[in-house]
């Protein structure tokens, strides 16, 4: 299909197109200044130059899943584990309040070791002590009764990304045990019982096709998350994938750009991922239409140890720094940091 300057401008806006244009405009670079620069006004419209923070807390890498693309799989043998008190959680949150978060993501492995009694005393515990932030949860799949008392302690968002919305894909992602079904039951949950949600997937991870991303695309329109993260697919030498390529700086912009203009009320961050395969990674994904950034809170010691991915960024720095260094780059690609706790408009 001959993709026109006239139909992505009807994309751009109606906010949708049909599945002939979204496939050719995920393959050529042709309108990738044209759709940044819109992204970046709708982006405005509705956040102005608001650019949420949210602290994000590594608090476990053990892990029971063995998934193909991560580095902190359980047949990494090699990965050295570790998991957060809740008394480390608890002093990582003090230190972000002091910074100015106000909300808290906890992300982990699925890490047996936090059962419903242990997960839910720690977000009781944060609830109890910052009731002006969210608590927000990113320790993937769990039973709807196990959300729902989570829920119930006190945290308000989850994080998890459906990875790809190819059911045979997924099964090349993922061992047998793991199915896109159970994935997508999970996240239905979770918008049930009334968590905002976030979803997303890998650009370029292997075997990923635009048939694919279509599907990943036409699935967020289904789910409709509050959030949407992605960022490229980046290889980990302790895994089956270690033969892989990095997935396309350039068409995770252009996707940024794309999921902007379905979703203008989505939080879209600006990945750790996305400033890994690029130093000013971070600041071309906000310009492109990302308005979220996720700096790290974990404790330094521990940072190299939630190693999903190589040469993963800012491990060795302290929350301060981090947060510092974060204001200069949002500042310098044109937005600001806020720090209330930025509830979903719609
Ligand atoms: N265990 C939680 C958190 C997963 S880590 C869960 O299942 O949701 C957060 C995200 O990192 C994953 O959802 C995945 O999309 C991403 N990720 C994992 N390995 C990666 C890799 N090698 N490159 C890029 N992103 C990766």
């Amino acid at each position: 299909m001959a993709l026109t300057k006239t139909i992505v401008e009807e994309f751009i806006r109606t906010g949708d197109m049909d599945d002939a244009g979204f496939l050719a405009l995920l393959q050529t670079d042709a309108f990738d200044e044209l759709l940044k620069k819109e992204a970046d006004r709708i982006r405005r419209e509705n956040y102005g130059e608001d650019v949420y923070i949210r602290g994000l807390i590594e608090f476990t890498n053990y892990c029971k899943n063995n998934c193909y693309y991560c580095g902190i799989r359980c047949g990494n043998k090699k990965a050295e584990r570790y998991r957060l008190s809740q008394e480390e959680i608890l002093s990582c949150c003090d230190e972000g309040y002091r910074l100015g978060f106000r909300t808290f993501v906890l992300q982990g492995g699925e890490d047996p070791y936090y059962t419903d009694e242990v997960l839910c005393g720690i977000v009781k515990e944060i609830r109890g002590r910052f009731p002006d932030c969210a608590i927000t949860l990113s320790a993937g799949e769990r039973s709807r009764e196990s959300y729902q008392a989570l829920f119930d302690a006190g945290a308000n968002r989850y994080l998890l990304r459906h990875e790809t919305a190819d059911d045979v894909h997924y099964g090349k992602l993922h061992p047998a045990e793991m199915s896109l079904k159970n994935r997508k039951a999970c996240l239905f949950h979770l918008k049930e019982i009334g968590y905002q949600v976030g979803s997303g997937f890998m650009v370029g991870s292997p075997y990923q096709t635009p048939e694919i991303i279509l599907k990943d695309l036409r699935f967020l329109q289904e789910l409709k998350p509050d959030m949407i993260g992605i960022g490229p697919y980046l290889t980990h030498q302790d895994t089956p994938f270690r033969e892989f390529e990095n997935g396309s700086f350039e068409l995770t912009l252009r996707l940024i750009s794309i999921l902007r203009i379905i979703f203008p009320w989505a939080l879209i961050p600006a990945t750790t991922a996305l400033g890994t395969i690029r130093p000013d990674g971070r600041e071309r994904g906000l310009q492109a239409g990302a308005n979220v950034v996720m700096p790290n809170l974990s404790p330094v010691g521990v940072r190299e140890l939630y190693s999903l991915y190589e040469n993963k960024i800012c491990t060795g720095e302290e929350a301060a720094q981090c947060r510092g260094c974060l204001e200069q780059r949002v500042r310098s690609a044109g937005y600001r940091i806020v720090t209330h706790i930025g509830n979903v408009k719609r």
